[in-house]
């Protein structure tokens, strides 16, 4: 992934319309660091450190997300996900994520297109959100 700075960072959240606040750049820059995607407590957990709440945290996720910044799955556990759109095309590099059933790890599979060409030609689906995988990791034998 290419990496931005903070700068870089302020400018997407400013293009995007939004206030480019410490707690924003701070969630866009810990989810530039991560390999796959993060749960609002790990977010959290990142914001506490510079004196961030948890409310706030989780109003930032909301806000990034639906700015187009930040991409939310559910990986069939329950637990919302949140990683960064690495090319600022909105949800149109859906990648497919594979979880661990036995120790809940996530990874991001490489993108594939699926939703232009493959499902939605096949006329029941407006849209693929998430392409999720499940089985087991090489930790897990
Ligand atoms: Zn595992
Ligand atoms: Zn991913």
């Amino acid at each position: 992934m290419e990496n931005r700075d903070k700068e870089t960072m302020k400018r997407m959240i400013r293009a995007a319309g939004l206030r480019a606040t410490a707690a924003r750049v701070a969630t866009l820059e810990l989810l530039q660091k991560v390999a796959s995607p993060v749960t609002h407590a790990d977010v959290a957990k990142h914001l506490a450190q510079i004196g961030v709440n948890q409310a706030t945290a989780f109003r930032n996720l909301n806000d990034l997300n639906e700015a187009g910044i930040v991409r939310r799955a559910e990986l069939g556990d329950h637990v919302w996900r949140f990683e960064l759109i690495t090319d600022g095309k909105h949800r149109r590099n859906t990648h497919p994520h594979f979880l661990c059933v036995d120790c809940g790890s996530v990874s991001c599979l490489p993108e594939i297109d699926l939703t232009e060409s493959g499902f939605e030609s096949a006329g029941k689906i407006r849209e693929v959100t998430e392409v999720l995988l499940r089985g087991h990791c090489h930790q897990c034998e």
